[in-house]
């Protein structure tokens, strides 16, 4: 049975970039914010979306997912609604692609709210990527082309780097990426032995 290394950060910590240097050293990736949009199209998250919200969410039958972003970003009840449909639904794929890996030693399950989901139960060793902040502002600004304030409001939605840290086995500092790479190289060191 694959061991299940989570990896986390703050919003542009560079978690992305990364996990692609695990893939890179053969260690399958599974990226669960990409999973989250992707199980908002199964037709029993919809149905669930569809009971919660009602059809002010739906556009021709087809879930905006503008206006449920605007709804939850105001209203962290619905949040909190929001991800108890979201997360199992990823957790339930992630059980799907893990099957394909019986054999290998270790898989990686990146995730933004790793310990804010309660996903981290999950896991058998947690890394948290962590940048300084000017970078990680900077750095996104630059990806999604967007507003300082912006990113400061989406980094204080999430956990902190004190509190992610404090639950993890490990850190990694991406302030360069070949730096992070090493401690990356050494993490694994420790964990095949
Ligand atoms: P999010 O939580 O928003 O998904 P993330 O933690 O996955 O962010 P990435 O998307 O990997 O972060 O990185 C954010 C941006 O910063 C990307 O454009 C990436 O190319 C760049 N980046 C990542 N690491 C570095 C680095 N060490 N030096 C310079 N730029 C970097």
């Amino acid at each position: 049975m694959a061991k299940i290394i989570g990896v986390t950060g703050g919003i542009g910590s560079g978690k992305t970039t990364l996990v692609r240097y695990f893939e890179s050293l053969g260690i399958p990736v599974f990226i669960a914010d990409d999973e989250a949009k992707k199980v908002t199209q199964l037709p029993e998250v919809l149905d669930q979306i569809k009971s919660v919200f009602g059809d002010i969410v739906f556009e021709n039958k087809q879930l905006n997912r503008q206006k449920l972003a605007a709804i939850v970003f105001t209203d962290a009840e619905k949040l909190d609604q929001l991800n108890r449909i979201i997360h199992p639904a990823v957790r339930s794929q992630f059980q799907l692609w893990l099957d394909q890996y019986q054999s290998a030693p270790f898989v990686i399950y990146e995730a933004a709210i790793l310990f804010e989901s309660g996903s981290y139960t999950i896991c058998d060793y947690t890394i948290t990527i962590t940048a300084p902040l000017v970078d990680r502002i900077n750095r996104v600004i630059l990806r999604d082309n967007c507003t300082r304030e912006q990113v400061l409001q989406r980094i204080s939605a999430q956990w902190t780097d004190e509190e992610r840290i404090a639950k993890s086995d490990f850190v990694v500092e991406n302030a360069d990426t070949e730096t992070a790479k090493q401690q990356i190289d050494h993490i694994l060191k420790i964990l095949y032995n």
